[in-house]
């Protein structure tokens, strides 16, 4: 018989799972058990949704345990392969499209892979050295039998078998040092695993126990003997469907980790039990970090949605808004209609108002973690806050109103993250703007020149070090009565009137000046003035208008050939600087050399904006130049 190879990446993720270095092993079972359940949903639908179909028997999954034979086989009643299908799901991880394995992964790395991935079927590969997959689809009359020892490659052959159905057949390794396989071979531990990882499947799975039972008639001594029961081992009741107080945190956990392919408990549980115009049952998981490629794709929207316990669709979108699309979860309502189309899901009034009630508990969970256990929202915010952020930016202003109070930033002051709302309640009453620096980091934006006034006013700054964040002051604009403004912007207002009247006057006094370093940069600035935002150091750009020049650096570093936006600016001159005076001086006596030192003043201004020059040789020769 042909032997087939794996595509390339299912044979490196087998290697990882003969290998083993997922130190979990147990939960091969739970895998091979939700696929079961899966192919018993899908069978189910069909059923419900094809009317022509024939009455189904009664659906399950049964295990077999053989320890003569070291094998352990789970079986269920549903959909079945087809060959293709066999060849397809089986001989390639097709679902996990882009996976692709490193090889220079830490152990940490290559297990996180797995749990964010979960591999499913190959987990069987970790206690067993052979499997076989005997399978016939619904509706059809040939059965099939896939094999494989391992990473070597499979065959495929046709099979007898009755009803159609999968069953897989694991035969398990001998104990190797430190590693005891057998353990799955024993019925008491098979019985614990399931009761572990899979209670809350929803069909039964059966299983046949040897227990002992009273054999002894009324009035007689009690005689036991052994017989052999079906036993269903699991409770079968979905775990959303059980009340809260019947839960265990622990239960909640472990059902979010097998359904979501996390390694990680979820941060937020969210839990919730509607009567009224619609009923339903939500339970929903925010996980702790963001899944390996979150900001990157658009996949994984959605929440599961059942209804009355069967499964119509994998991801519903509509039920949560973009920008909380980070949240996992099931919804189960009996007022939903089984048939129901995805284009008419979009408009399902039920739907929708379900919709609306998840959104509201979403946004009160999270505002309640906020309040109550900064810490979680911390790390809540470092594995989604950009979503948050995009949920503002992206939207022009709509989701203003929804979203502010969820944003946090560093600050000047505070050592953690403060609300907006934290902050205005700092303001002293003189401070009229919420103010805000842009920067890569902490530390770079204390360095900005243009820091110093709001640090003499004792005023707080927001650091805006993610690139996102500026859109997001520009799509707030204000937050209550106050305006949002970059310290950096000429309405700053962080001089004292004084100080005002100074750089009206030192304005005047220099119009010609101005003019004529305005003139020589007239391809690169729109204007130059005397800064309201200067102290100590010489220069600094700002921008006009819409675009700032965080918001250009941005722009620049997306990708496309297209001309990208950029900022209208502005050189600010500190009129009250050395450098300004040795200008001004130029300006009466040598104008060569003025025009000059106006383009090196301007270059320096690109340098603390942190923006590339545009000529860096000529600048340097400039600046040579004048030696
Ligand atoms: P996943 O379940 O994440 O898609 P798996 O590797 O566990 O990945 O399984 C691959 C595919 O093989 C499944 O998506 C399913 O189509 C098919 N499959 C696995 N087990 C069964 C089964 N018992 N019955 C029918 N199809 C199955």
């Amino acid at each position: 018989m042909e032997k087939k190879n794996f595509k390339a990446e299912s044979k490196r993720l087998m290697d990882l799972m003969i290998n083993s270095i997922y130190t979990h092993k147990e939960i091969f079972l739970r895998e091979i058990i939700s696929n079961a359940s899966d192919a018993l949903d899908k069978l189910h639908f069909v059923s419900l949704t094809d009317t022509t179909a024939e009455k189904l028997p009664e659906l399950f999954i049964k295990i077999y345990l053989n320890k003569e034979d070291r094998t352990i086989t789970v079986a269920d009643n549903g959909i079945g392969m087809s060959l293709e299908e066999l060849e397809d799901n089986l001989g390639t991880i097709a679902k996990s499209g882009s996976l692709q394995f490193k090889n220079d992964l830490s152990e940490d790395e290559k297990s996180d892979i797995i749990g964010q991935f979960g591999v499913g079927f190959y987990s069987a590969f970790m206690v067993a050295d052979e499997v076989t997959v005997n399978t016939k689809k619904y509706g059809s009359d040939k059965a099939y039998q896939w094999k494989s020892s391992g990473a070597d490659g499979y065959t495929i052959e046709e099979t007898a078998k009755e009803n159609c159905g999968t069953e897989i057949i694991m035969h398990i390794r001998e104990d190797a040092e430190g590693e005891d396989y057998s353990q799955y071979l024993e019925s008491y531990k098979i019985q614990s695993l399931v009761k572990k990882y899979s209670d809350y499947i929803s069909f039964p799975i059966k299983m046949d126990v040897e227990t002992s039972v009273n054999t002894a008639k009324e009035g007689e001594e009690p005689k036991y003997e052994q017989v052999t029961e079906e036993k269903v081992l699991n409770s079968m009741v979905p775990i959303w469907r059980k009340n809260k107080n019947e839960v265990t945190q622990e239960e909640y956990n472990n059902y979010y980790k097998e359904k979501f392919m996390d390694m990680t408990d979820p941060l937020v549980t969210i839990n919730v039990s509607a009567e009224g115009t619609v009923s339903y049952k939500a339970l929903m998981f925010i996980p702790a970090a963001a899944p390996y490629g979150y900001y990157s794709k658009e996949a994984d929207k959605g929440l599961q949605l059942y209804s009355n316990g069967v499964m119509i669709m994998d991801r519903c979108e509509q039920l949560v808004p973009d920008y909380f699309r980070f949240v996992k979860g099931v919804v189960d309502s009996q007022d939903l209609s089984l048939n129901i189309s995805r284009e008419l899901l979009q408009h399902d009034r039920q739907l929708n108002i379900i919709a609306k009630n998840i959104e509201k508990k979403i946004k009160s969970e999270l505002t309640k973690l906020l309040k109550n256990s900064p810490d979680k929202y911390e790390t809540f915010w470092k594995a989604f806050g950009l979503q948050i952020k995009y949920g503002i930016a992206s939207t022009y202003g709509m989701n203003n109103e929804n979203l502010k109070d969820l944003l946090v930033f560093k600050s000047s002051v505070v050592d953690g993250y403060t609300t907006l709302a934290d902050y205005v309640s700092r303001m002293p009453e003189s401070q009229k703007y919420i103010y805000y620096a842009c920067g890569e980091t902490a530390e770079k934006i204390q360095a900005l020149p243009q820091t110093e006034l709001c640090k003499d006013k004792g005023y707080e700054f927001l650091y805006f070090t993610d690139d996102i964040d500026e859109f997001v002051a520009k799509s707030l604009i204000t937050y209550g009565e106050k305006t949002i403004m970059s310290i950096a912007d000429e309405h700053a207002e962080l001089q004292s009137d004084e100080e005002k009247e100074k750089t009206e006057k030192q304005t005047q006094e220099n119009k010609e000046l101005l003019d004529f370093v305005a003139e020589k940069l007239k391809d690169k600035v729109t204007k130059a003035v005397i800064s309201k935002n200067l102290k100590s150091h010489p220069v600094c750009l700002s921008a006009e208008g819409a675009i700032s020049i965080e918001m250009e650096k941005y722009f620049s570093q997306t990708p496309g050939d297209e001309p990208k936006p950029k900022a209208s600016k502005v050189l600010e001159l500190n009129a009250d600087h050395p450098a300004f005076e040795a200008l001004k001086n130029a300006y009466e006596s040598d104008k060569e050399k003025a025009g000059k030192l106006a383009e090196i003043l301007y270059n320096q201004g690109l340098l603390i904006a942190g923006l590339p020059l545009e000529k860096p040789v000529e600048y340097c020769d400039l600046v040579c130049s004048l030696f």
